[in-house]
C-alpha cells in the first residue's frame, strides 16, 4: 500500500475528498496545496497506517520507513535543508489529525529536529540566537510534556526560579544567553524526570513524536470523547509531519488564527487575532493579549495596538486575497491557522469554523444569496435544535454574570423575576403584572397555572425529563431543573445556596441554556424571528412534504404557535384547562358525584368554559384542523388535597366532609398510569364524553359563525386498545354532532380518529382504521407502554442506560426506532391497508425531535405535532428529512 502523501510547492497527492485517509487537516493541508496557496511543504501518514498499528501489535508496515524517509528528502529539496543537518537543518512540526476534529489528541509538537548542534546552525542562519534557543526550549517543552510525559511545570517552575534570580518579571526581557542557560537546565529536568537524556538523533525524534501520535488515539482522555460523540475506533487518526515556519523571528514575523466570517454574528468580515513575534498556540495559550485583525475590529474594541492590516498591510492583503479565495473553493465560512515569517504569509490550517446557531443562520443565507451555495443546501447547513437557541430571549454576553448555582439546562432560554415559591403568589405576582421565577422542589400537574403564570421555573429536584422540564419546554418557558445545592424553605419562605440565603420577592435570573441560576436583574436579548431565520423558514416550508402542527391546549400556546408557523393544531389536551380559575371546583364535583345525576350537574357547569375555550382556539387557527382530545388523566390526578379544598368541594356539591373522603378513597388508584384513564372514562362515564363533544360542536357552530372561516374539528378518543371502544365512544360523539347541527342549523365538518399509544392498538390497527379516520401517535405513551418505563421514574436509572450503551438515546425524546418505531410502522402500514385516505400523525413529544422527525418522514406520516416552541425546529428538519 501506499501510507505516506506529500504536499508542498502547489501540488499535493492528496486532496480534500480524501478525508478518511488523511484526517481533516491532512486532507485540506493537500488540497490548499493543489489551490497553489502558501503552504510549507510536508506529508500526511495515513489513518491506515494508525489501523494496521493497532491490528499488529503496535508494529508499522515494513514499507512505513522508506516512505518517510522519501518525503523527508523531498520537504528537504523544496526548502533547500536537510533532515538532521548540522549546518542546515531542516526542522518540522509533527501535527496530529483525525477525520473528525478530536480534542484529547496528542498536541502539536514544534520545532522538531533542533538539538545542541543544529540550534546553533539555525541561530547563524537567522543571524538570531536569541530566537534559535528560545526555539529550541519551546522543544524541549513540547516534546518532553507530550511524547515522554514529563509534567510542563517542572520546566516552569525553573523559569520562574530563573527569573526571579535575574530580577525580572517577562518572557521578552530574557535574551540568547538566558536561553541558552534554560536549555541546559531543562535537559537537566528532563534527565531526572524521565530517566534519560532528551533525544538528540532528529530520526529518534521524529519517530518518538509519530509512535506518540498514534499513541494518544489509545489513551483514556480520546477514547471517552470517541465515546460521547459516537466517533469509532476503527478510524484512527493521520499524521502530519509539515517543514517549519517560523513566526517568532522578531517584529516581522506573527502567527494568528481567522475566521472568514465573524463566528458568533455570522457578519461577513474577516475576524480574528495575531500574536507578533510568536509561535503556535501562543495565540490561544492566554500569555500575551492578541491583536486584532481588521481595523475595523480595533476601532469596535478600542484597542490601542495595532491591527494586522496597519502593521503588516502586505501580509494582511495576502491573507484577504487567501480567505476569499479559501470561501469560494469550500463555499462555506473558514476557520484558519497562519504564521508569518519575515514579512512571508504562510497557510497551516484550514475548515469549516464552529459557530453560533445566530450565525449559522446567517451565513447560510448569505452564502445563498452570494450564490455559492443552493437555497436547499443552505437548509442543510443549519443544526434544527439550534434554533432552539434563538427563539428565547437569551443573556446578553456583555453582561456581568453572578452565578450563585448550577443545573440542568432543562429547557431553553433565560428569564429574570422575583422568587415565588408556589404557584398561588405565581398568579398574584402575574395579576399584580409583577414577572416572577417559579421555585420549587418540583412540581405537579397542579403547578400549571403558576408555570404559567411565571416567567420560568427553577426546581431543585428533577432531571430533563421530569415533569417541570417536559411541561416548560411546551410551554417555551426557560426552566432550570435539578439544582441540588439548592435547599428550600417552603415554610420559611427561602432558599439557600452556600452561605446565600434569598427570598420570596429577591430578584433571580435563571438560564435554561446553560442550567446557570444568577444573582439579581441581569440585561437581555429579544429573538428575532424575521430576517434570515424567516428566509430559511420560507425556504424549508417550499421543500417539506410533512404539515407541521402544534400541541397547544391554551388560546396562548396557539397563538405562539401560529406566529411560529404551524399549521393546525395537533393535540389539545383539554384537561389542562381544568386548573384555571375556579373550574378546577366544578371538575372535582364532577369526579367525586357518586351518580350520573351529580356528574351532569356538574357538568353543565363545565361545559361553558369548554365550550368558549374551543371557540377561541378555532378563531386562533381560522380554518387550520384543530384536533381535540377527549379527557385522557386518571380522574385521581384531580383529587383535591388540602383539608380546604375538600371542604370547598364538599360545600359545594352539598355532601359530608366525611362522604366525600370516602369517595376520594374509592377513586385512588394504585398505578393511575395504567389505570382508570383515556378513553376507559368515556366508557365508564359517557356524559364526559358527550359533554366534550358538545362543547366542541357548539363552539365549532359558533366559531364559524363569527369568523366566517370554515372550522374543521378532529375530535381524538384517546387510549384505545381495541376498535370496540372506539365503536362506543365514536357513536356519542357522532350523535352528539347530530344533536348539535339540528339544535344549531350549523353544518359541522368534523372527523373522529384515536390515538395510537398502546402496542395493542398498533397491531390491531386495521380493525380500527375501519371506523376511525386517524391516527395520531401518542408516543410518549407508546414509548412508557411499549418498554414498560414510566416516565416520571425514569431518571433514576436511565442514565444508566444510556452510560452503558443500552439504549443510544433517552426514548422519551428520541424515538426508540427499533421498537417503538416498529409499532409505529405497524401501526402505519396496517392501517393504511384498510382506509388508504386516512391522515396520520404523531403527537407525542418526539414530533419536535429532529432524529424522530427523520423516522416520521421514512414511515410516511402526513404531519408531526410538537410544542409551540419546537414547530420552527419541526418545520427545518421535516425539510431536512425531504432532501
Ligand atoms: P491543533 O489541532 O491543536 O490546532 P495544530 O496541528 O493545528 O494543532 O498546531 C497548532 C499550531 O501550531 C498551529 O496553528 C500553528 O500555529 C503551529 N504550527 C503547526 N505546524 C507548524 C509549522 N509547520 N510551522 C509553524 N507553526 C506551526
Ligand atoms: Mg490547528
Ligand atoms: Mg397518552
Amino acid at each position: 500500500g501506499k501510507w505516506v502523501y506529500s504536499f508542498g510547492d502547489g501540488k499535493a497527492e492528496g486532496q480534500s475528498s480524501m478525508r478518511n485517509l488523511l484526517g481533516g487537516k491532512g486532507a485540506n493541508l493537500a488540497e490548499m496545496s493543489n489551490l497553489g496557496l502558501p503552504v510549507p511543504p510536508g506529508f500526511t501518514i495515513t489513518t491506515e497506517v494508525c489501523t494496521y498499528y493497532y491490528d499488529h501489535g503496535q508494529q508499522y508496515p515494513a514499507e512505513l520507513k522508506a516512505e518517510v524517509q522519501a518525503a523527508l528528502d523531498a520537504v528537504g529539496a523544496l526548502t533547500g535543508r536537510g533532515f538532521g543537518d548540522p549546518k542546515n537543518p531542516l526542522l518540522v512540526s509533527v501535527r496530529s489529525g483525525a477525520r473528525a476534529s478530536m480534542p484529547g489528541m496528542m498536541d502539536t509538537v514544534l520545532n522538531l529536529g533542533l538539538n545542541d548542534a543544529t540550534v546553533e546552525a539555525l541561530a547563524q542562519g537567522a543571524g538570531d540566537p536569541r530566537f534559535a534557543y528560545d526555539s529550541y526550549r519551546r522543544f524541549i517543552t513540547m516534546y518532553s510534556n507530550v511524547v515522554l510525559g514529563v509534567e510542563h511545570h517542572a520546566f516552569e517552575e525553573a523559569l520562574e526560579h530563573y527569573k526571579e534570580g535575574k530580577g525580572v518579571s517577562l518572557d521578552t526581557e530574557l535574551g540568547a544567553e538566558d536561553w541558552k542557560q534554560l536549555v541546559t537546565k531543562y535537559k537537566a529536568i528532563v534527565k531526572a524526570e524521565h530517566g534519560s537524556d532528551f533525544p538528540q538523533a532528529p530520526e529518534d525524534q521524529l519517530w518518538g513524536a509519530i509512535g506518540a501520535v498514534f499513541d494518544s488515539w489509545m489513551i483514556p482522555r480520546a477514547k471517552k470523547y470517541r465515546e460521547l460523540n459516537n466517533i469509532p475506533e476503527s478510524w484512527g487518526t493521520a499524521v502530519n509531519v509539515q517543514a517549519m515556519v517560523f513566526g517568532n523571528m522578531g517584529d516581522t514575523s506573527a502567527t494568528g488564527v481567522a475566521f472568514t466570517r465573524n463566528p458568533s454574528t455570522g457578519e461577513r468580515a474577516l475576524y480574528g487575532e495575531f500574536l507578533i513575534n510568536a509561535q503556535g498556540e501562543d495565540v490561544v495559550a492566554g500569555i500575551r493579549t492578541p491583536q486584532d485583525i481588521t481595523e475595523k475590529a480595533r476601532i469596535e474594541a478600542k484597542s490601542d495596538r495595532p491591527s494586522m492590516e496597519l502593521a503588516m498591510p502586505d501580509s494582511y492583503a495576502e491573507l484577504v486575497r487567501i480567505y476569499g479565495l479559501l470561501e469560494t473553493h469550500y463555499r462555506d465560512m473558514q476557520d484558519m491557522e497562519f504564521t508569518i515569517e519575515s514579512g512571508k504569509l504562510w497557510m497551516l490550517q484550514t475548515r469549516n469554523g464552529k459557530r453560533t446557531a445566530k450565525a449559522a443562520l446567517r451565513i447560510a443565507v448569505d452564502l445563498a444569496a452570494e450564490g455559492l451555495i443552493t437555497e436547499e443546501e443552505a437548509i442543510g447547513r443549519v443544526e434544527p435544535a439550534a434554533l432552539d437557541q434563538l427563539l428565547h430571549p437569551t443573556i446578553d454576553p456583555k453582561a456581568e454574570r453572578k452565578v450563585i448555582a448550577s443545573g440542568l439546562p432543562a429547557s431553553p432560554g433565560a428569564a429574570t423575576g422575583e422568587i415565588v415559591f408556589n404557584s398561588e403568589d405565581a398568579e398574584a405576582a402575574r395579576k399584580a403584572e409583577r414577572k416572577c421565577i417559579l421555585v420549587r422542589v418540583e412540581t405537579s400537574p397542579e403547578d400549571i397555572h403558576g408555570m404559567h403564570a411565571s416567567e420560568g421555573i427553577l426546581t431543585t429536584r428533577g432531571g430533563m425529563t421530569s415533569h417541570a422540564a417536559v411541561v416548560a419546554r411546551g410551554m417555551g418557558k426557560p426552566c432550570v431543573s435539578g439544582v441540588g445545592s439548592i435547599r428550600v424553605d417552603y415554610k420559611a419562605g427561602t432558599l439557600t445556596v452556600a452561605s446565600t440565603t434569598l427570598k420570596a420577592g429577591d430578584k433571580i435570573t435563571i438560564d435554561g441554556s446553560t442550567g446557570q441560576v444568577l444573582l439579581g436583574e441581569v440585561a437581555m436579548l429579544e429573538p428575532s424571528l424575521s430576517g434570515e431565520f424567516a428566509t430559511l423558514m420560507g425556504w424549508a416550508d417550499k421543500v417539506r412534504t410533512m404539515k407541521v402542527r402544534t400541541n397547544a391546549d391554551t388560546p396562548t400556546d396557539a397563538r405562539a404557535a401560529r406566529n411560529f408557523g404551524a399549521e393546525g393544531i395537533g393535540l389539545c389536551r383539554t384537561e389542562h384547562m381544568f386548573f384555571e380559575g375556579d373550574r378546577i371546583i366544578a371538575v372535582r364535583e364532577m369526579i367525586l358525584a357518586d351518580d350520573v345525576e351529580g356528574r351532569r350537574s356538574a357538568l353543565a357547569k363545565i361545559l361553558p368554559y369548554q365550550r368558549q375555550d374551543f371557540v377561541e382556539l378555532f378563531t386562533i387557527m381560522s380554518g387550520l384542523p384543530v384536533t381535540i382530545r377527549l379527557l385522557d388523566p386518571p380522574l385521581h390526578e384531580f383529587l383535591p388535597h388540602t383539608d380546604e379544598e375538600v371542604r370547598d368541594v364538599a360545600q359545594s356539591m352539598g355532601v359530608s366532609e366525611e362522604k366525600l373522603r370516602r369517595r376520594m378513597t374509592e377513586l385512588h388508584e394504585f398505578n393511575p398510569m395504567l389505570g382508570f384513564r383515556g378513553c376507559r372514562l368515556a366508557i365508564a362515564f359517557p356524559e364526559i364524553a358527550e359533554m366534550q363533544a358538545r362543547a366542541i360542536f357548539e363552539a365549532a357552530v359558533q366559531a364559524a359563525k363569527e369568523t366566517g372561516a370554515p372550522v374543521t374539528s378532529e375530535v381524538m378518543v384517546p387510549l384505545v386498545f381495541t376498535k370496540m371502544e372506539f365503536d362506543i365512544v365514536k357513536a356519542r360523539i357522532d350523535a352528539m354532532a347530530k344533536a348539535v347541527s339540528a339544535e344549531t342549523g350549523g353544518t359541522l365538518d368534523y372527523q373522529v380518529g384515536t390515538m395510537i399509544e398502546l402496542p395493542r392498538a398498533a397491531l390491531r390497527a386495521g380493525d380500527i382504521a375501519e371506523t376511525a379516520e386517524f391516527f395520531s401517535f401518542g408516543t410518549n405513551d407508546l414509548t412508557q407502554t411499549a418498554l414498560g418505563i414510566s416516565r416520571d421514574d425514569a431518571a433514576t436509572f436511565l442514565g444508566a442506560y444510556t452510560q452503558k450503551g443500552i439504549l443510544s438515546a433517552d426514548p422519551f425524546i428520541s424515538i426508540d426506532q427499533e421498537g417503538v418505531g416498529e409499532l409505529v410502522r405497524i401501526g402505519v402500514e396496517r392501517g393504511r391497508a384498510v382506509r388508504p385516505d386516512i391522515k396520520l400523525g404523531i403527537c407525542g413529544e418526539h414530533g419536535g425531535d429532529p432524529a424522530s422527525i427523520g423516522f416520521c418522514q421514512e414511515v410516511g406520516l402526513d404531519y408531526v405535532s410538537c410544542s409551540p416552541y419546537r414547530v420552527p425546529i419541526a418545520r427545518l428538519a421535516a425539510a431536512q428529512a425531504a432532501l
